[in-house]
C-alpha cells in the first residue's frame, strides 16, 4: 500500500469547489461582477442575460479597467488588489476582497473577459475555458471591463440540476441588481434579457430618486425617511407607514455599509418597530440602511458575503429599533413636514466611515471616482427632488388591499378637526381642510388604551380598580384548570383574582383603564379568548399580546351610539396617543376622502 493517501488538489478543482459556496446560481455570478464594477469606480453598468443568464450572462462597466499583466492574474484564486494582509481584514471597504469570484466563475463557465484602462491604447481580450486561458490578444474596446460568461456550470451537471426555471433565474437575477442598485444610486443599471430591456436606470441624484426608479413613484411618496445616530452607528432609510402594507418581505431591504446582508438581527428590528403597527404577518416596504465603523462589523463571515457579524449587535439593533419606532410613531410625509434634511442624498464622506488614515483603499478605483463607493446613502440637506419620469423595474409586487386613495397621507390633529357627527354608529365623521375623515371609534379606542395599558405596564405594572364587593365567576369545568393555570396572566393584565374552589374564580379588581363597571365581563371574554390550549406566553411582548386583546375587548364597539362629549373626549385622547393611526392589530384608526375625490365624484 502506498504510504500517502493525502495530497494537494490542483488549483482547477479547488477552484470548483471554491465556486460552489460563491456562485450557487446566475444570479449570485451576476452579483460578483457588479459588485467588481463598483468597486472599480463605474458610473454605468449594462447587464445582458439569455436564458436566464445559464446560457448567457455578459456585464460591461466604464469602470478603471485592468493592465493586460492583471487582466490575466485576476482569473486566478486569491487573486486582489483590495487587501494585501490579513489586518486589512478587519476593514474592508470595498464589496469584493477575497479573490475568489472570478477564479470560481471562470472555472464553472466559459469566459470571456475583455478590459482596458483609459490611458492604454488598445485592451486586452482573454478566453478562458473551465478556468483555463486558452487565448489573449488585443482589442479595441472602449475604457472599462467586459465580462461574458457562456454555458455556467457546464462542467459542474450537478450545480445544473439545481437551476430552476429560466423566469426564476431571470428574476433572482434582477433582484441582485435592485439590491446593488439601491444603494449604488449614482451609478446607472440597465438588463437586458433574451435582447429585451428590462430595467433601464438612469443615474440617480439621491437615494429617493432611485427608491422612485425602483419601487415606484406612488409607493415611494407614501414612504417615510428616518435616520438615528447613536454610539457611532447610522441608521436611516426609507420606510411605508402603517397603512401600506405587503404579504411577503421582498421589500424589505437591509444593507450594511453599502452592502447587501440578509440580517436576522434587522430583519428583527423591523418587524419589532412595526408589531401592533400592521396586521399580522404583513410587512413593510423598506430600505434600512445601518452605517458604522468598518472596524465594528466583521464582513468575512459568509462565502456570499450576504451575513454580517456585528461587534456590539445590541446597539445596533437598539439604533435601528429606535430609529424607526420614533419616526413610525410620527408618521407625517416629508411633504407634510417642508424640506427635510432626512432626505437621503448623494455620497458625502459620512462621519462615521470616514477611513482613519484616508488612505486609498483601491487605488485603481480610487483614482477614478471621488466618492467612496461603499458609502452608499448619504445625508445631504435639501436633497433635490427630482420628478420620477422612470416606469418602476417591474419587479410585480403585490399592493395592500386598502385603496391607496383612500390611504391616510398625513396624520391628522383629530381634535381639532370638525365633527359633522356619528355614521352607522362606529365611525366619527370629521371635516378637515383636505377633506372628509371617518374614524372607526372602535380602533381609535383600541389604541388609546392599548398605549395607556403598555405605558402602565412599563411603569412597573397595570394599574387596578378594587371592587368594593368580590365576585365569583363560575367556571365551564371542562375548562377550569386551563384557567386556573392562567392565573397569573391574568393578575399580569391588571385582574386581582384568586381560585375559589375547584370551579370558581374570585375576582376582587379590575384593570382601572375600564373602569369600574365591566371587569366581570372583561375577565370572562379574556377566558373565552383562552381557547384549547390555554395562553403560552413568556415574556413581555407576549404580554403585550394579550393587552392588545384586552384592550380589544374593553374598548367601545361598532354599533354603540356615543354622545358628542363622549367623541370629543376619545379624539382628545386620540391624539394624546403614540401609533394613533392605526388600531394595535394594524387596521388603520381612519380613512380619507379628499375633497379633489369627493368632486371628482360628482363630475364637478
Ligand atoms: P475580489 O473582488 O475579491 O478582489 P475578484 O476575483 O472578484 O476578487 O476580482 C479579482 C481582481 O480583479 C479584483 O481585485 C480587481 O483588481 C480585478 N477586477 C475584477 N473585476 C474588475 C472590473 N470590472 N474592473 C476592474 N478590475 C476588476
Ligand atoms: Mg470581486
Amino acid at each position: 500500500m502506498a504510504g500517502r493517501l493525502i495530497h494537494i488538489l490542483p488549483e482547477q478543482v479547488a477552484s470548483q469547489i471554491a465556486a460552489g459556496e460563491v456562485v450557487e446560481r446566475p444570479a449570485s455570478a451576476v452579483k460578483e461582477l457588479v459588485e467588481n464594477s463598483l468597486d472599480a469606480g463605474a458610473r454605468r453598468i449594462d447587464i445582458a442575460i439569455q436564458h436566464g443568464g445559464c446560457a448567457r450572462l455578459a456585464v460591461s462597466d466604464d469602470g478603471c479597467g485592468m493592465s493586460p499583466e492583471d487582466a490575466v492574474v485576476s482569473l486566478r484564486r486569491h487573486a486582489t488588489s483590495k487587501i494585501n494582509s490579513a489586518a486589512d481584514l478587519t476593514a474592508i471597504r470595498t464589496l469584493g476582497f477575497r479573490g475568489e469570484a472570478l477564479a470560481s466563475t471562470a472555472s464553472v463557465s466559459r469566459m470571456t473577459l475583455r478590459t482596458r484602462r483609459p490611458a492604454d491604447a488598445a485592451g486586452i481580450e482573454i478566453t478562458a475555458t473551465a478556468g483555463d486561458i486558452e487565448d489573449t490578444c488585443a482589442c479595441a474596446i472602449a475604457p472599462g471591463t467586459q465580462i461574458e460568461i457562456r454555458d455556467l456550470f457546464f462542467n459542474t451537471p450537478a450545480r445544473l440540476k439545481f437551476l430552476k426555471t429560466v423566469p426564476t433565474e431571470q428574476s433572482a437575477v434582477a433582484a441582485a441588481i435592485q439590491r446593488l442598485a439601491l444603494m449604488n444610486y449614482q451609478v446607472a443599471f440597465s438588463l437586458s434579457a433574451d435582447g429585451r430591456s428590462l430595467f433601464d436606470l438612469p443615474r440617480a441624484a439621491s437615494s429617493l430618486e432611485r427608491v422612485r426608479q425602483i419601487l415606484g413613484a406612488k409607493l415611494a411618496a407614501q414612504m417615510l425617511t428616518f435616520e438615528a445616530v447613536r454610539n457611532a452607528i447610522r441608521v436611516h432609510g426609507l420606510a411605508t407607514m402603517s397603512h401600506e402594507s405587503f404579504a411577503t418581505p421582498r421589500l424589505v431591504f437591509t444593507f450594511v455599509n453599502g452592502r447587501s446582508v440578509r440580517d436576522k438581527l434587522l430583519t428583527r428590528a423591523v418587524a419589532q418597530a412595526y408589531q401592533s403597527l400592521l396586521p399580522r404577518g404583513r410587512h413593510p416596504a423598506i430600505v434600512l440602511a445601518v452605517e458604522l465603523r468598518h472596524e465594528d462589523v466583521d464582513v468575512n463571515v459568509h462565502p456570499m458575503k450576504t451575513e454580517v457579524r456585528f461587534r456590539n449587535s445590541g446597539a445596533v439593533f437598539e439604533t435601528a429599533y429606535r430609529a424607526l419606532r420614533d419616526r413610525l410613531s410620527d408618521q407625517t410625509v416629508e411633504g407634510a413636514r417642508g424640506p427635510s434634511a432626512q432626505v437621503m442624498g448623494p455620497a458625502l464622506q459620512s462621519p462615521i466611515l470616514a477611513p482613519a488614515s484616508g488612505e486609498p483603499v483601491h487605488a485603481a478605483a480610487a483614482s477614478q471616482s471621488q466618492t467612496h463607493r461603499s458609502t452608499g446613502l448619504r445625508l445631504i440637506p435639501d436633497a433635490p427632488v427630482v420628478a420620477a419620469t422612470q416606469r418602476p423595474l417591474g419587479l410585480g409586487f403585490a399592493r395592500s388591499d386598502d385603496s391607496p386613495a383612500l390611504a391616510p397621507t398625513s396624520v391628522p390633529t383629530y381634535s381639532g378637526l370638525r365633527v359633522l357627527g356619528q355614521l352607522f354608529a362606529g365611525y366619527i365623521a370629521l371635516e378637515s381642510d383636505e377633506g372628509m375623515l371617518l374614524v372607526d371609534q372602535h380602533a381609535a379606542h383600541e389604541r388609546v388604551t392599548f398605549e395607556k395599558l403598555r405605558a402602565q405596564l412599563r411603569d412597573g405594572g397595570i394599574q387596578i380598580q378594587t371592587m368594593l364587593t368580590p365576585l365569583t365567576i363560575e367556571l365551564n369545568p371542562a375548562r377550569a384548570a386551563q384557567v386556573q393555570a392562567a392565573i397569573p396572566h391574568l393578575r399580569a393584565m391588571g385582574f386581582e383574582v384568586e381560585a375559589f374552589g375547584a370551579t370558581a374564580l374570585l375576582l376582587k379588581g379590575s384593570p382601572a383603564v375600564f373602569g369600574a363597571e365591566g371587569g366581570a365581563r372583561l375577565l370572562s371574554d379574556m377566558i373565552e379568548s383562552l381557547g384549547e390550549s390555554g395562553w403560552r406566553i413568556s415574556g413581555q411582548s407576549a404580554l403585550e399580546e394579550l393587552l392588545k386583546q384586552l384592550a380589544c375587548h374593553g374598548s367601545v364597539r361598532v354599533g354603540r351610539a356615543l354622545e358628542i362629549g363622549e367623541i370629543h373626549g376619545l379624539l382628545a385622547e386620540l391624539d394624546r396617543t403614540e401609533f394613533k393611526t392605526n388600531c394595535p392589530h394594524g387596521r388603520p384608526v381612519h380613512i380619507q376622502f379628499s375633497r379633489g375625490q369627493i368632486e371628482r365624484m360628482f363630475r364637478r
